[in-house]
């Protein structure tokens, strides 16, 4: 585990699933050389989104937009910001802010770090800071909707 990324939040949204018409629930479908034989429809995990749930996932991305998204150049250090990781295609995830400024070398763009991850961006690029009250905004949204239920996070299988 690493020390800088936060604690993950106690409650989690869970998203109303059903049964994944394409593979009927094993997660598997004709085999392929680039994916094998997952399932491309559920990911393999043999579920999907119920159409209430799919809206709810909707309103929530947009919610969670309305509520963490910032402009680059004005997240601050020490903000919880989510970065992608220092090396290509790595994970993005949540990480402290150590740095926040101009770049010198490319006007126009601001260069965020954090310990193991940086981000460079045009000016107004947007981001998603974390505040404790922006997520407890999001879990009070999505126990108003259809479609999603709030509860703790399962442990990791
Ligand atoms: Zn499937």
């Amino acid at each position: 585990m690493d020390n800088n990324t936060t604690k993950a939040p106690a409650l989690v949204i869970y998203y109303d699933q059903q049964t994944c018409s394409r593979c009927l629930g094993s997660g598997r479908f004709s085999y392929n050389q680039i994916t094998g034989d997952r399932c491309f429809k559920c990911g393999g995990s043999g579920t999907v989104d119920t159409r209430d749930g799919a809206k709810a996932r909707a309103a929530i991305l947009a919610k969670r937009e309305e509520l963490y998204g910032r402009a680059i150049e004005d997240v601050k250090v020490g903000e919880t910001a989510k970065l992608p990781g220092a090396a290509m295609f790595a994970r993005a995830r949540w990480a402290v802010v150590t740095e926040s400024r101009a770049d010198d070398l490319n006007p126009g763009f601001w260069l965020l770090r954090g310990q193991h991850s940086g981000l460079g961006g045009h000016r107004s690029h947007r981001i998603h800071v974390h505040t404790p009250a922006a997520g407890a905004a999001v879990l009070a949204f999505a126990a108003t909707l259809k479609g999603c239920t709030v509860g703790p996070k399962k442990a990791a299988q």
